[in-house]
């Protein structure tokens, strides 16, 4: 996180299946401490170049970095290990640990200036990650104990665990009822106010167009739009390319 310049460029990224364009040389950049989202609608390539960004896939061409350094090729860990932290759309957490042992597993993040330190320092570096998603007072039960809004919550503490450069979010509100929703979009404001950078994949158009500071828009692998949301979410390819679902 000691770069000043970008946290993540994505530059001409591709990925195909066979002859299926999923993301088809998609460019994008996002700035430092803002929120910025990837959105689209179904079949866009989100969540495949989500997958290519983590290191779960391979691109086809293209390149990213992140805080300056070409993370093209690396896997998942040692992206991970360079400060990419990220929560999934399936909930990946220990669900017979506790809230608080699940955090510390993020707060152990190799790279992280936290990663060599000892039981009673990784725990409060984990309890203050659980305070900051407001739930320090259930730290001790078992994450089955947690409503699925709250498990949400312990994910994105665990990633924030690790101090990352850049959070990245698959489908955050995905089973969040109308009150959760709220809760979590003045979460990732909080999170952005103390300077995680955060990159959110989502189609809830509310949620977006709350939090979002920066949008780029994919349709069929392409980049349709990218900007500064409130003009994004006018253009008449973005609107086009919604209603057309
Ligand atoms: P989104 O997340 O925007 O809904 P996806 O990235 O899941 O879109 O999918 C983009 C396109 O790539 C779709 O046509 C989808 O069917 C296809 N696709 C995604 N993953 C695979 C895969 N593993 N193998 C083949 N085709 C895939």
């Amino acid at each position: 996180a000691a770069s000043a310049g970008p946290v993540l460029e994505v530059e001409a990224l591709s990925k195909h299946f066979g002859g299926l364009k999923a993301v088809d040389e998609v460019s994008f950049t996002v700035t430092r401490g803002g929120i910025h989202a990837l959105i689209g609608p179904n079949g866009s390539g989100k969540t495949t170049t989500l997958n290519v960004l983590s290191g779960l896939y391979k691109p086809t061409a293209g390149r990213v970095r992140l805080d300056g350094r070409d993370i093209t090729h690396l896997p998942p860990h040692a992206r991970a290990a360079a400060g990419l932290g990220r929560t999934f759309q399936n909930i990946r957490l220990f669900r017979s640990m506790s809230a608080l042992e699940n955090v510390v597993i993020g707060a152990e993040r190799p790279g992280n200036e936290f990663a060599g330190a000892d039981r009673a320092t990784l725990q409060a570096r984990a309890r203050a990650a659980l305070a900051f998603v407001g739930l320090e007072a259930r730290a001790e039960e078992p994450v089955s104990a947690f409503s699925y809004g709250h498990q949400r919550l312990i994910e994105i503490a665990r990633a924030l665990a690790g101090n990352p450069s850049l959070l990245l979010l698959d489908e955050p509100a995905a089973g969040l009822n109308t009150s959760e929703k709220g809760a979590l979009t003045g979460l990732l404001r909080r999170v952005a106010a103390k300077g995680v950078t955060i990159l959110i994949i989502d189609h809830d158009m509310t949620l977006v167009s709350d939090v979002a500071n920066h949008i780029t828009v994919l349709n069929f692998g392409r980049r349709i739009a990218d900007g500064v949301t409130a003009t994004v979410l006018r253009e008449p390819a973005v609107i086009e390319a919604y209603l057309g679902q």
